[in-house]
């Protein structure tokens, strides 16, 4: 067995090998500022370019439509905090109880400090939207409704065209986080026919502290950093060249290889489960059936989530109970509770994210490794 598996893919992944190759020249001799205009920048503009062409056409984008950020974090805040400052007389939000607290925390700000209404929309037990829930909740004084795509704690994918119709047919702005989605699932954003898309390199093995956000064409968002006059004046601050090419090279990657690496990681899935059953290992799934291949919310009813982690963390294994950003908290996560989980159940929980570098060998030791624990 491995030293160390590494199976907390939600929570963040591992650099690919390309990508790391792709941002070394950036981060030693072109080490130019992009923005100047003299030719030692030309290279690290023309840089720019390109990643943000190979990033619109990997979600169907244009490149003038993607905006780089520091990730999902920010995306987020500069959607749910800007995207109906234009708009006094409707900028209530509506968003759903699973969101990421980037979402949930910002739309908190936005009511603390703003007065704005924010209207939570409850989820099924598989943790998915019901398009009825938004059609009895947008009101004339609702500028925005922002819901993710997929969920970072059980996988399940929301059923994003069918909420952003209902939102345009009320005037309102249409976000989704996709931090969880892209480079994992197929996303184009004309189908899913959104305004804003956040996005985060590290979730799919690019460099952490860089992301992007789609602004549709034609969309106006004031601007969310005032400085200089990067992206296209909407987001100032020198850009971040080496980790933009990096998130490019890595995005690319994987959705060039995504049918081989969805197909893998639900054979491993398959498998991981397959073992426990044969172990008579008692665990309930929880999530949908459409999913985020390799993304595993499961349950073990009686016993604590928290302790199965960190025994599995002393064999060497990295998983988690809930998304990262709740690692500190040993509560109950939100997601679980919105989905009317049995506490003693939701207590039981662990989230076991695969990714493109796990094997079969790994997920026989985690199921072993499980099985033992529990025994
Ligand atoms: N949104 C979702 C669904 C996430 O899972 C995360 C990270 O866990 C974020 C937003 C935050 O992204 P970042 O780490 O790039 O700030």
């Amino acid at each position: 067995m491995k030293s160390h598996i590494y199976a907390d893919n939600a929570a963040t992944t591992r650099l690919s090998d390309k990508a790391l190759e792709s941002m070394i020249p950036w981060l030693t001799g072109e080490y130019g500022n992009a923005s100047q205009s003299y030719s030692f920048s030309r290279k690290p503009k023309q840089a720019l370019q390109e990643s943000r062409a190979i990033i619109a056409e990997c979600i169907g984008a244009t490149p003038e439509e993607i905006y780089f950020t520091s990730g999902g974090t920010e995306s987020n805040n500069w959607v749910i905090k800007n995207a109906t400052l234009n708009k006094p007389g409707n900028n209530g939000i509506v968003t759903s109880q699973i969101e990421h607290h980037a979402v949930l925390n910002a739309c908190e700000f936005e009511k603390q400090y703003r007065g704005r209404r924010i209207q939570l929309l409850p989820v099924s037990k598989q943790a998915i939207i019901a398009p009825e829930e938004l059609i009895n909740a947008i009101s004339p004084s609702d500028g925005l409704v922002s819901v993710m795509l997929a969920n970072n704690e059980v996988g399940t994918i929301e059923p994003i065209s069918i909420l952003a119709n209902i939102a345009h047919e009320h005037s309102a702005l249409f976000h989704t986080d996709a931090v969880q989605a892209i480079g994992h699932i197929p996303v184009n954003v004309k189908e899913l026919n959104v305004d804003f898309l956040s996005s985060s390199a590290h979730k799919f093995n690019g460099p952490k502290g860089i992301g992007f956000l789609y602004i549709k064409k034609g969309v106006n968002i004031p601007p969310y950093i005032a400085g200089g006059k990067q992206e296209m004046g909407s987001r100032a601050g020198t850009e971040n060249v080496a980790s933009i090419v990096g998130m490019a090279a890595a995005l690319e990657e994987n959705v060039q290889e995504m049918p081989v690496i969805q197909e893998r990681l639900l054979h491993l899935e398959t498998l991981f489960l397959s073992r426990l059953d044969t172990m008579d290992v008692t665990y309930v799934r929880n999530g949908a059936p459409s999913h985020i291949p390799g993304n595993m919310s499961i349950s073990f009813s009686g016993l604590e989530g928290e302790a199965i982690m960190h025994r599995l963390d002393l064999m060497g294994i990295s998983i988690s109970t809930g998304s990262a950003c709740d690692s500190k908290n040993t509560q109950i996560s939100h997601v679980l509770k919105a989905m009317r989980l049995e506490e003693s159940v939701a207590k039981g929980t662990v989230r076991i994210s695969l990714g493109r570098y796990n094997t079969e060998e790994d997920v026989e030791a985690i199921a072993a490794a499980i099985r033992k624990i529990i025994s």
